[in-house]
């Protein structure tokens, strides 16, 4: 579509904005031109933090040589042509603002070509001017040079953090985009050095393997979009595809979280929060996962055009959006949860390595470690495609585990096919028992028993209301409370898990309502985790080997063995390979 000035009509409708606030403004605006261009190249060079040069070549499209003039031009745009256009949009920019805006703030030269023609262009501006024209021969493409970023704009530059801050955004934005481009070449030079570069393979694993390095990118899983989220068509719900990272590999911010609609980097604190939820118990807390999804919604179901600089967007029907989102992300990591290892850098099993351990072990061998080391030998180098999920290949299943013994009446210690296991007994059974709870609960079918003696319990005032509110949940959890007089109540049947238990503290607990930072769990899901600890065998407590076999069978059949309902693991590996170079035998 040829550049023109869009009419007042369309840009009183747009949410106009200055979009220049610092260097890597300039290389995003860039950027996203040359994506809107087709360049299947992108080059990206930025000095002092971008505030000396921001310079971005690409093999795209090019400007015809009558247009370019016009592209500097406010709200000139070959994107967008009518306001209707504007419910549906499918460039990343549409404003026709960004030239404009860059031009008023720094000196800018462009050499443009299309491919049609023989002679490209060359323009020099100044303040917004054009100061110098010239025909000039070129491959066909676009190269924008930016220098010397808000020089006529002192107060603007005063508010610029240091070169490396700055510098530090530009890097972020091309990270981001190369990874939701991963068919375009990125390249990023930061003072004459290379600081990224993506092969432009097409494919995003290859991205992140460039962007994250091979260690990350193998503790990635991979998140497909499902065939009922794809074929459903116009509706408002997000077709939902990329990669998180595994339980054992988190970051302390959020920074890398990244969400792209429609192929857009969005920076938009829900998405991240609905993801976080479906993370909820499997990190620690105050760690946050790392996130590179897609969402393809329907153009007309989303709402680009509400932020200035375009970061931020709005869906029509949000919930179902985040219910799409946190549904992709729950699946992926309940098919697919490694067990953290004893070390800083936790080396994740590909399902593929759980598999043939567990057929070694089950062939009866004794597992020469040298062949499993092997495997992880061969499987490295290797490595191409990332963990996958789906039925044959879920990691949820733990390794064949021997229990070795009892350690500080606190922890199982078991041997597995490749080396030992510390199992935290508390934590394990209550996953044991948070499952088996669960799965009793929605049945209706919770196992209660009457109490030989009641027992009497005093409660808070608080703590009595909540028994009246809710004297019908309780009874499906297989409790009977009766009022006994002021803020006494009786007891007198409870979970059946519970007899022998403190019976008492986990009732007070129990009606003591959310704790802090727990406001969000639901009642049903709070009760589920107060009775499991109640009900989970205690550290400090001696086992037999009989009770540890029977309680690490019992986890193996757990869908999370990995970690207890709160998310804390369930049990630490050290490795032979681990073993032995603390050994110094290799
Ligand atoms: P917008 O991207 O919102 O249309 P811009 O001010 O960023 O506005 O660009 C104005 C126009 O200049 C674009 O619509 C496009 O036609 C043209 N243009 C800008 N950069 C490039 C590029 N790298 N390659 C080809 N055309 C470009
Ligand atoms: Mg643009």
């Amino acid at each position: 579509m040829a550049i023109r000035v869009l009419p007042p009509d369309v840009t009183g409708k747009i949410a106009a904005g200055e979009v220049v606030e610092r260097p890597a403004s300039v290389v995003k605006e860039l950027v996203e031109n040359a994506i809107d261009a087709s360049a299947t190249d992108v080059r990206v060079e930025i000095r002092q933090g971008g505030r000396r040069l921001v310079r971005v070549a690409d093999d795209g499209a090019g400007i015809p040589a009558d247009e370019v003039e016009l592209a500097f031009a406010r709200h000139a745009t070959g994107k967008l042509s009518s306001a209707e256009d504007l419910f549906a949009i499918r460039t990343l920019g549409f404003r026709g603002e960004a030239l404009a805006s860059i031009a008023a703030v720094g000196r800018v030269t462009l050499v443009t070509q299309t491919s049609g023609e023989s002679v490209g262009t060359l323009v020099r501006l100044e303040g917004g001017e054009l100061i110098h024209r010239e025909g000039k021969g070129r491959t066909p493409g676009t190269v924008i040079t930016v220098e010397n970023l808000f020089y006529n704009t002192p107060a603007r530059l005063k508010f610029l953090r240091s070169d490396p801050t700055e510098a530090g955004h530009a890097v972020a934005l091309v990270t981001a985009y190369s990874l939701a481009y991963p068919e375009v070449r990125f390249s990023l030079l930061k003072d004459g050095k290379l600081a990224l570069k993506t092969s432009g393979t097409g494919e995003l694993y290859d991205a992140l393997i460039d962007v994250l390095g091979l260690q990350v990118a193998q503790q990635m899983l991979e998140v497909r979009a499902q065939a009922e989220e794809r074929d459903s068509g116009n509706g408002p719900e997000a077709r939902v595809w990329g990669y998180i990272s595994s339980p054992s590999l988190h970051r302390s911010n959020r920074s890398s979280l990244l969400f792209f609609v429609n192929r857009r980097w969005v920076q938009d604190r829900s998405l991240a929060f609905a993801v976080e939820q479906a993370y909820r118990t499997l990190l620690p807390t105050g760690r946050h996962p790392v996130v590179i999804l897609n969402l393809e919604v329907e153009p007309s179901q989303v709402d680009v055009n509400i932020h200035p600089t375009k970061r931020e967007v709005r869906f029509r029907n949000q919930r179902l959006v985040f219910a799409a989102v946190q549904r992709a992300v729950r699946r992926v990591l309940m098919d697919q949860h490694p067990i953290p290892l004893v070390s800083n850098r936790p080396t994740v099993m590909t399902a593929d390595e759980w598999a043939r351990r567990r057929r070694v072990v089950q062939a009866g061998n004794s597992v020469d470690p040298r062949m499993v080391e092997l495997g992880m030998e061969v499987q490295r180098p290797a490595v191409r495609g990332p963990l996958t999920t789906g039925a044959q290949s879920r990691m949820g299943a733990l390794p064949m585990l021997r229990v070795v013994g009892q350690l500080s009446q606190t922890y199982v210690i078991a041997e597995g096919p490749d080396g030992a296991y510390l199992l935290d007994q508390h934590a394990a059974h209550e996953r044991v028992l948070y499952e088996k709870l669960k799965r009793q609960k929605e049945s209706r079918e919770v196992p209660s028993q009457v109490l030989l003696e009641p027992l009497t319990v005093e409660l808070l005032p608080r703590q009595a209301a909540v028994v009246e509110e809710h004297r019908d949940l309780l009874a499906q959890w297989g409790f009977e409370l009766e009022p006994f007089g002021g803020a006494t109540v009786l007891v007198r049947r409870v979970p059946a898990s519970l007899v022998d238990r403190d019976v008492a503290a986990a009732v007070a607990e129990l009606l003591d309502g959310p704790s802090e930072g727990q406001e969000d769990v639901s009642w049903e899901e709070r009760t589920l985790r107060v009775l499991v600890c109640h009900s989970a065998v205690r550290a400090g407590q001696t086992l037999s080997l009989e009770e540890m076999r029977d309680l690490v069978r019992q986890l193996e059949e757990t869908s999370l063995p990995q970690t207890c309902p709160h998310g804390r693991p369930t049990m630490i590996h050290l490795s032979a390979r681990q073993l032995e170079r603390e050994f110094g035998r290799r």
